[in-house]
């Protein structure tokens, strides 16, 4: 949700709606592998590819990500599988640790011809990653971790390949 915040600020344009719209309509068919996300999105009958790679974090924000979560986990009751306690935020903050990726340090690339970066494809990909981490926010910490499974996502109109390379994930 950052990330889409600091980019309505970078982009005020018409650009946001389109894409939310898009996501929300299922246009967008993600592909979710550790620190890397493919896309096809389809817009006005066409299919165009959107990759975006988000880095993962280095091993020590990775352990320390991984004790802290443990550790509210074990002190925080009716949890369901795939969430995150509410003061993980706060926890992470004060040991430095961020999950958004800063926008510069994120790469996106979409095929179509549109000269607006990013493109109202890449921004329907953010949207429709934002839906999935509503709905899954131990998302956000498979993303950046190499060690993490990242599980089928559950919602309508979502495809999980199983495709998924163990040494990527476990490597
Ligand atoms: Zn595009």
């Amino acid at each position: 949700m950052r990330t889409i915040e600091s980019m309505r600020t970078a982009w005020p344009n018409r650009l946001l709606p389109r894409a939310r719209s898009l996501a929300r309509n299922h246009a967008v068919t993600l592909t979710i592998r550790t620190h890397r996300l493919d896309a096809d999105v389809v817009d006005s009958g066409a299919v165009h590819r959107v990759r975006i790679d988000l880095p993962i974090w280095p091993e020590k924000t990775q352990t320390d990500a991984g004790r802290l979560i443990a550790r509210a986990r074990a002190v925080t009751r009716g949890l369901g599988p795939g969430d995150l306690p509410d003061a993980l935020d706060a926890e992470f903050r004060q040991h430095g640790i961020r999950v958004a990726v800063a926008l510069d340090q994120q790469t996106a690339a979409c095929d179509c011809r549109s000269r607006r970066r990013p493109c109202v494809h890449v921004l329907a990909t953010v949207y429709a990653l934002t839906q999935l981490i509503d709905e899954r926010p131990v998302l956000t910490i498979e993303l950046r971790s190499s060690r993490a499974e990242v599980a089928e996502p559950t919602g309508a109109g979502w495809i999980a390949l199983s495709d998924l390379d163990p040494a990527g994930l476990y490597g």
